[in-house]
């Protein structure tokens, strides 16, 4: 009987165990072997997808479909619900067993997943799902999670297989492109999928981009080139997240044995590589998060917080600020800079997401699950088990974490004191004097008619005073924060997802208590 591997978000042929426990058991059985990947409509037709999501898939799977060729193997696609194109398979191949990693993604793929199960069960294929990353299936507690973290990061990873037999006969529909399945093409000028693109990243950021990581990451001008941009590849598993781990340590280990043999190295390397690995810890700590509670997609994570902006949100003056939010027209030239970099390019450093996400929250008072959506769409990388949670911290409904409530002017004064970054995403400001660019409504007549640029009509007002904003939201959100049953649950949900005390390990251990005092909120931001 033939195996079958389902390929989801892990679209690579290096440690792939699920590719290479199947490829072993065809061979064993001296059956053939299906690698199939499901177009699936509830993914193509989601309010989260872009046409660059769908056109990097392709791009990866152009890349799979030569890797499996060379292997002996085939690609097939099928467009189709999963229960679907798998109960067609099994009746064309007679396959009885899946393989396939496990998953953590938006809600729709949960109960696709709880559908794909009761079928497997009404028909008695085997479906054997093994772990991607770090997250850890029906977690009982948090106590121990960053130990299992490190076991399977230094667990050996599987090599590519061989001698894969593919089922030559069975139909594919092959590489499909936005437009194959009526999808609107994106023209955002964003990275390239597949494996080879995906290693070429890590041995960029790795040899030479991420000795300025620590420095340059902040800065949406230095961020492009000093972050490892390693992002969408991990979300569609081009590489695995052990194989970014191992190649990270591997690269710390030939640095100090450089140094200790006397040659020079850049000392900046150190501190990068260890901020850097921590990140990719919080990868997985994030997705953890949704994976014990897949209704924080959907919900506050903190109950308490419940109602808090719902009369805005759905208000007309609410759906106008989404709107100018959403189309970076709200007269913060930061803001609105990054907005319309990330509606280009599909990519934002966490800083300005940060700031997007905390403006649109506190500034604009919205419900962080439109501008979640919005941005899901826009930022290539989107992965929902870090995007949701993500939003909910930088909005405040998490009830364990430091309200950030980010100035506009001042990140840009921090980290674009030139006005290099706005004047190239906002070129209406072109004109306006630096000392006014961070502010521009603060020009008076004489500076808008020298600059070229008159407030109102050029360039849009505030749509909201930054001060008052900040000062509303502070007060709104004082109050939930006091009554002593909030207390109670954020106690609880510390116990649920807070982050706990790292394991000491040289190359990626963190500053003592420093994770658990953000998840506290006890670390102040700007
Ligand atoms: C509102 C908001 C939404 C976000 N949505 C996403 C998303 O949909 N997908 C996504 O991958 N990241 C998301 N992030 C986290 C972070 O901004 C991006 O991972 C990062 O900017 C991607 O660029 P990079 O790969 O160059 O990051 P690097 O700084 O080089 O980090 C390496 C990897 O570590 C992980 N990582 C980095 N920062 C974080 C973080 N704060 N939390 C969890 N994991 C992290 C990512 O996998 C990243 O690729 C979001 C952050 C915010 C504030």
């Amino acid at each position: 009987m033939s195996e079958l591997v389902w390929l989801k978000r892990d679209l690579r042929v290096r440690d792939h165990e699920p590719l290479v426990r199947a490829v072993n058991a065809s061979r064993d059985s001296k059956a053939g072997l299906v690698c199939l990947f499901i177009y699936e409509p509830e993914w193509f037709a989601a309010v989260e997808t872009d046409g660059s999501h769908l056109r990097f898939v392709g791009e990866c799977l152009g890349e799979l479909e030569g890797e499996l060729a060379r292997r002996g193997g085939r690609l097939v696609t099928r467009v189709g619900s999963a229960v679907t194109v798998l109960e067609e398979l099994r009746r064309e191949v007679g396959f009885i067993r899946i393989w396939s990693h496990e998953e953590t993604g938006s809600g729709w793929t949960y109960r696709r997943d709880m559908d794909v199960g009761k079928w497997c069960r009404e028909r008695g294929v085997d479906w054997c799902e093994i772990p991607q990353h770090g997250v850890v299936r029906r977690l009982r507690s948090r106590n121990g999670w960053a130990e299992r973290w490190e076991q399977r990061m230094h667990a050996r990873a599987a090599a590519p297989p061989e001698g894969v037999r593919g089922l030559p006969w069975v139909r594919s529909a092959g590489v499909l492109r936005e437009r194959d399945l009526g999808v609107e093409v994106s023209q955002k000028d964003c990275q390239r999928g597949g494996e080879t693109e995906a290693w070429r990243t890590v041995a960029t950021f790795l040899a030479e981009r991420g000795v300025d990581y620590r420095k340059g990451m902040s800065s949406p001008l230095t961020g492009g080139d000093a972050c490892s941009r390693l992002s969408p590849y991990l979300a569609w598993g081009c590489i695995s997240m052990r194989e970014a781990v191992l190649a990270t340590e591997a690269r710390v280990l030939t640095l100090r044995g450089d140094r200790e043999a006397g040659r020079e190295v850049d000392s900046r390397w150190f501190g990068a590589l260890k901020s850097f690995g921590a990140r990719l810890r919080w990868h997985c700590h994030f997705m953890q998060k949704l994976e014990d509670e897949p209704r924080l997609e959907f919900e506050n994570l903190h109950r308490g917080y419940d109602g808090l902006r719902d009369e805005m949100t759905a208000s007309e003056e609410g759906r106008n600020r989404l709107a100018l939010w959403s189309e970076g027209r709200t007269g913060y030239p930061m803001v609105d800079a990054c907005m319309r970099s990330c509606l280009a390019t599909g990519w934002l450093n966490f800083r300005m997401r940060a700031m997007v996400a905390s403006f649109a929250a506190y500034h604009l008072w919205l419900h962080w699950r439109p501008t979640a959506l919005f941005l899901a769409r826009h930022f290539l990388d989107f992965e929902a088990g870090i995007h949701f949670p993500q939003f909910q911290m930088q909005s405040g409904t998490t009830g364990i974490n430091t309200l950030r409530i980010y100035s506009p002017a001042k990140q840009m004064r921090d980290q674009d004191p030139e006005g290099v970054f706005v004047r190239r995403w906002v070129p209406e400001l072109e004109g306006v004097p630096l000392e006014y660019l961070a502010e521009p409504h603060l020009m008076t007549e004489s500076v808008q008619r020298r600059s070229g640029c008159w407030i109102g009509t050029d360039y849009p007002r505030p749509v909201v005073e930054h001060s008052v904003a900040y000062r509303e939201a502070r007060a709104r959100l004082a109050v939930i924060r006091r009554a002593a049953e909030v207390r109670e649950e954020a106690r609880a949900v510390y116990e649920r997802h807070g982050s706990r005390k790292q394991p000491a390990r040289p190359e990626f251990a963190q500053r003592k208590g420093k994770s658990r005092q953000m998840e506290l909120g006890l670390a102040s931001e700007a």
